[in-house]
């Protein structure tokens, strides 16, 4: 659903990414664009990596913005000008856009897990042991979002063990470990949050059996097949399980305030996401 009427003075807002084919934000985005009766159009443009600096300040800087995706996130930190103290302990972006003349970037991935967890588990994960699988640039705000409601211990396994340690190294935090490929855990998990890409194709294997051992709720951030595989399986177990569109829908929401300096209009965005 695109905007009607582009004309000259229409803002563009792009995600940049690679795959972006998968992506729901042009449909929640344009909806909250033509509910509020903005002048902008969101489109997808698939980015390798050489152009992602170029398409940032050369979008930001002729009055749009955007988010980014896998797997530019780290590099669209490097390039922004303004960091929040979310991309700076992160080391991740996923929104930027211009004001006042500098090119300003957020991690707004950090306020999503954190709704979306909460709205999952009913309460914030205060005191919780958390399973964050993966180390890439969703998991760097995952795992900040979950450190702000106080849990009492995040373990990072990721398939490659080196990068789970530079995220443990990065958020420097007392309750975070990296652990080697593991099964549950001994006293199992209250939370398992899935942040690897395992789950965008159907054929993916499970990142995690939540049958070894006891996991107490499982929240995949990956969206696509409704629901995902890691999703359908903890149900299967009777493990409240959510998939990535409620993180998608907070995080859109926060991107949203950032490009247009109004609250996002919650209903028509939600209406997006939960469309055929
Ligand atoms: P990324 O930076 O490319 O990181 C990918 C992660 O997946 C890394 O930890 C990588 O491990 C792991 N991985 C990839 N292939 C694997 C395999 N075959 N086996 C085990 N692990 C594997 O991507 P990202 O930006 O973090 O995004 C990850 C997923 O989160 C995507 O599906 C994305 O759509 C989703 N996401 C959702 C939301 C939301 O709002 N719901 C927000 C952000 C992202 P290595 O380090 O070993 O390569």
């Amino acid at each position: 659903m695109a905007p009607r009427g582009a004309g000259a003075s229409t803002r563009l807002l792009a995600l940049l990414g690679d795959p972006v084919a998968h992506s729901l934000s042009p449909r929640m985005q344009n909806a909250g664009i033509q509910a509020l009766g903005l002048d902008g159009v969101y489109l997808c443009l698939r980015t390798s990596p050489g152009d992602v600096a170029g398409l940032i300040r050369g979008i930001a800087g002729s009055g749009g913005g955007g988010n980014v995706t896998l797997p530019h996130k780290e590099e669209a930190a490097r390039v922004v000008e303004a960091p929040t103290e979310a991309v700076v302990r992160t080391g991740a972006c996923n929104t930027f856009w211009m004001e006042d003349g500098v090119l300003r970037g957020d991690n707004t991935d950090v306020v999503g897990v954190r709704t979306a967890v909460t709205s999952l588990l009913g309460t914030p994960p205060t005191g919780a042991r958390i399973l964050l699988l993966g180390a890439g640039g969703a998991a760097r705000g995952v795992a900040l979002g979950l450190l702000m409601d106080d849990p009492e211990r995040v373990a990072i396994r990721n398939r490659t063990p080196a990068r789970g340690e530079e995220l443990a190294r990065l958020l420097d935090d007392p309750r975070v470990e990296a652990v080697a490929a593991t099964p549950a855990g001994d006293e199992g998990w209250d939370l398992v949050v899935n942040a690897t890409r395992l789950g965008l194709h159907p054929t993916d294997p499970l990142p995690l059996d939540p049958g070894q051992g006891r996991v107490g709720a499982v929240l995949d951030v990956v969206y696509g097949s409704r629901p995902t595989p890691l999703v359908e399986r903890a149900r299967e177990l009777g493990i409240p399980a959510a998939d990535g569109r409620e993180m998608l829908l907070q995080q859109g929401m926060a991107s949203f305030r950032h490009w247009w300096g109004v609250p996002a209009p919650e209903a028509a965005l939600r209406a997006a996401l939960e469309g055929p």
